[in-house]
């Protein structure tokens, strides 16, 4: 009998990072067992696919129970795009109303997983056949704010990238390093009540300029006494900030509001000054031509996450207009595997450089750090403290283990 037929399909409601309720589905085959639960966003884009029909975990699992899992039960996990497209078919519509993305995200990766197990090899190397030696470089949020935090900064993420470490270990050990260093610092700075936001990040009650100005001198003192060249990122999280009525980007930390082109002055002047090496959604998710504008004058990363939503047609629109040189990709804002390798593949085809990552809300699975290293996305952005964070970081530390030849990916934009 071939191991890799689908026997079984199950689902549970689990508890995310903020307690709210997700969903983790089971995936038995005749030789193996795959399990995967999806996370969930806070600041989620326009145009990403619906998370669960009407909002209820309740409904995707009797959905599962009473149509997808007998549809799928027979079927062989190692097909993987038919999988992928029974989902499609099932749901009917264009962007995963019925069944909800998140189910889908699920199943599917859920699925992967069951065709490894029943190979007995681990994903990554079902997915990445035997080629993945390169290990992606963690970007950590270390300060954060935007929906993801209260009385906290305006922008969502001031992040971190080892740039110059060596190898995983040493990676992550360095953006913990920049993760303590940084509360000392604040504390230091009699900011006593100190939180975290979703994602484990510091909250604290910091203008964007002080945070960034905050962090980059953290920076340097790591990469000064570790040798380890240490830079920094920041997801603007725009769409959060557009006020669509005004046409303006509303900072309430600074009570000012800027037009589309001050913001992207804003940007510009904002990478110049703290040598920024990475940007996300410097402007909201419809501004392809701000997006490109930036892009054209900044010397780093300018990544789209809700302008393209792991949406392959809306990268290939990037391309067309030079919006970005960078992509993150997060399954369940598309839904299915098989579409998150689209949209990494049509990055990778238009030189655009993929930036995987988890999302706000998160469980302790690690499926991500597999798709990474597979997918061969030189960058992975999964938090750098909590369980749910660690989860990813811990695994990428094992999986490199594993890989005998692994080193780390070559990094784009160093000039070396
Ligand atoms: C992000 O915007 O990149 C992010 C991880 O946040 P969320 O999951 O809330 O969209
Ligand atoms: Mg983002």
């Amino acid at each position: 009998m071939m191991p890799t037929i689908i026997d079984d399909v199950m689902a549970r409601k689990i508890l995310d990072s903020r307690g709210n309720w997700t969903i983790e589905v089971d995936v038995t085959t005749k030789g193996g067992f795959g399990r995967c639960a999806a996370p969930s966003g806070a600041s989620t884009g326009k145009f990403e696919v619906v998370s669960f029909p009407d909002s209820s975990v309740d409904k995707a699992l009797l959905e599962i129970e009473e149509t997808i899992a007998p549809r799928l039960i027979g079927m062989d996990s190692k097909e993987q795009e038919a999988v992928d497209s029974l989902l499609k078919e099932l749901d009917g519509t264009e962007n995963f109303s019925n069944i909800g993305g998140n189910t889908a995200v699920a199943i599917s990766l859920a699925n992967a997983k069951a065709a490894a197990s029943s190979y007995g090899i681990p994903l990554y190397r079902h997915l990445g056949g035997n080629s993945p030696t390169e290990m992606p470089f963690p970007l950590g949020n270390v300060i954060g704010g935007g929906a993801h935090a209260s009385n906290a900064p305006d922008i969502q993420e001031f992040l971190v990238i080892p740039i110059g470490a060596k190898n995983v270990s040493e990676a992550v050990a360095i953006n913990s390093k920049a993760h303590k260093k940084t509360k000392e610092t604040i504390l230091r700075k009699g900011k006593a009540a100190l939180g975290k936001g979703d994602e484990g990040a510091w909250a604290p009650a910091l203008k964007d300029e002080e945070a960034l100005e905050l962090l980059f001198k953290v920076c340097e003192s790591i990469s000064d006494e570790t040798g380890v060249k240490v830079r920094l990122g920041m997801d603007v999280a725009a769409s959060v900030l557009w006020d669509s009525r005004k046409k303006k980007y509303v900072y309430r930390g600074e009570k000012r509001k800027r037009s589309r082109e001050s913001q992207i002055e804003h940007i510009q002047d904002l990478i110049e000054r703290y040598e920024l090496y990475y940007v996300e959604d410097p402007v909201e998710e419809n501004d392809f031509d701000g997006f490109a504008e930036l892009t054209k004058s900044a010397k780093c990363l300018i990544c789209g996450d809700d302008l393209y939503a792991t949406n392959a047609k809306r990268i290939e629109e990037g391309v067309k207009k030079r919006a970005s040189n960078a992509v993150l990709i997060k399954p369940n804002q598309c839904g299915t595997l098989t579409d998150t390798l689209k949209a990494v593949n049509t990055a990778k085809k238009h030189n655009l450089t993929p930036v995987f990552s988890h999302r706000s809300g998160e469980t302790t699975d690690e499926t991500i750090a597999h798709l990474a290293v597979a997918l061969g996305c030189p960058i992975i952005k999964t938090g750098v403290v909590g369980g749910e964070r660690i989860a990813k970081l811990n695994e990428l530390i094992r999986i490199s283990e594993e890989l005998a030849e692994s080193r780390m990916a070559p990094l784009p934009l160093l000039g070396g």
